[in-house]
């Protein structure tokens, strides 16, 4: 197994086992993405008029429960979860790809973390997302 590491310097990789490695990367990169997520929403494109980097206000809460936003090139309001999950996902496409291609698999959470690099609880998120947006895309959940 080669070790290899996006954060460490070679000579803590050489002091390490790889799975120290793995577990420190994955541990970082969450650090990161949560930092990430600080920033509130962020949406790359408004999910209604497909504005580039949009300005967005929050606009008061669906029946659901949700947050909702109002995009200031177009005025329409939409669901912090509405529209494609990479809207407001820090992950990237590839892994939301392998994500939703291990599960239709049936692979493990365990598995899918290590394979993209993600920790456990992000990949639990994310499927959550997922399911989420798969359910309520065209109609709202009401109810708990
Ligand atoms: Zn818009």
């Amino acid at each position: 197994m080669t070790r290899t590491s996006k954060y460490l310097n070679q000579d803590t990789i050489a002091a390490l086992q790889s799975f120290q490695i793995e577990k420190i990367d994955r541990e970082i990169t969450d650090y990161l993405d949560t930092n990430n997520k600080m920033n509130t929403y962020h949406f790359e494109y408004c999910p209604k008029c497909g504005c580039y980097h949009p300005r967005l206000i929050k606009s008061g809460f669906a029946n659901s429960g949700k947050q909702m936003l109002r995009c200031k090139e177009c005025g329409k309001r939409f669901v912090v979860d509405c529209g494609q999950l990479t809207f407001y996902s820090h992950q990237n496409q590839s892994k939301w790809n392998e994500l939703i291609l291990d599960t239709l698999n049936g692979v493990s959470l365990k598995e899918t973390a290590a394979k993209i690099n993600v920790n456990e609880r992000n990949v639990f998120n994310m499927l959550h997302k997922l399911l989420v947006s798969l359910g309520t895309e065209e109609r709202p959940i009401h109810s708990r």
